[in-house]
């Protein structure tokens, strides 16, 4: 979905985005409930502003036992974009504020719209997928996934600094 940049109003615009086939098609990450809504308004000549956020469910497999759970995601995000080079730039010494360094320079006077959600897609997505933060995997010797019931096995032990103790003993 391409935003022309001349077309844009100085009012803002409320965009509520109902076209989510943007979003990847992967195996392991299943998607639902997405909903995201970008408020655009004009500053000067050329320059766009991007109020928008993004929030949708992610089930995936835990890295560490491959048991199936959901995350809920929800990113918020302002992006400054401006048509062609900045003339400050042209001079040798320019100071940066914070708006100039998270500005990006159009070649083409459109947004896309899809393009911003999914830059915000993965970056919402977590790097390390865990069913909770102390998930323990998998039993190494069972295979049995290892809850707070645990697994039938007694306590590996023969690693333990005793178990080491043990054997010099003999
Ligand atoms: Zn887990
Ligand atoms: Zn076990």
């Amino acid at each position: 979905m391409k935003l022309d940049l001349v077309a844009i109003p100085v009012t803002p615009r409320k965009i509520v985005v109902s076209d989510f086939s943007w979003l990847p098609k992967a195996d392991d990450i299943l998607i639902s409930q997405a909903k995201a809504v970008l408020t655009v308004v004009k500053d000067g000549d050329m320059k766009v502003v991007v109020n928008g956020n993004l929030q949708f469910v992610a089930e995936f497999s835990c890295d560490r036992c491959g048991e199936r759970f959901s995350s809920d995601v929800d990113v918020e995000f302002t992006y400054f974009f401006k048509h062609g080079v900045d003339a400050r730039f042209q001079e040798e010494e320019v100071e940066l504020n914070e708006e100039d360094i998270d500005t990006v320079y159009l070649e083409e006077p459109s947004i896309d719209i899809h393009d911003i959600l999914l830059d915000q897609y993965f970056l919402g997505i977590p790097e390390s997928r865990l069913c909770r933060q102390d998930c323990q995997g998998l039993c190494h010797r069972c295979g049995e996934r290892q809850s707070e019931e645990g697994c039938k096995c007694e306590p590996d032990m023969s690693d333990s600094p005793f178990a080491i103790l043990a054997k010099l003993k003999k």
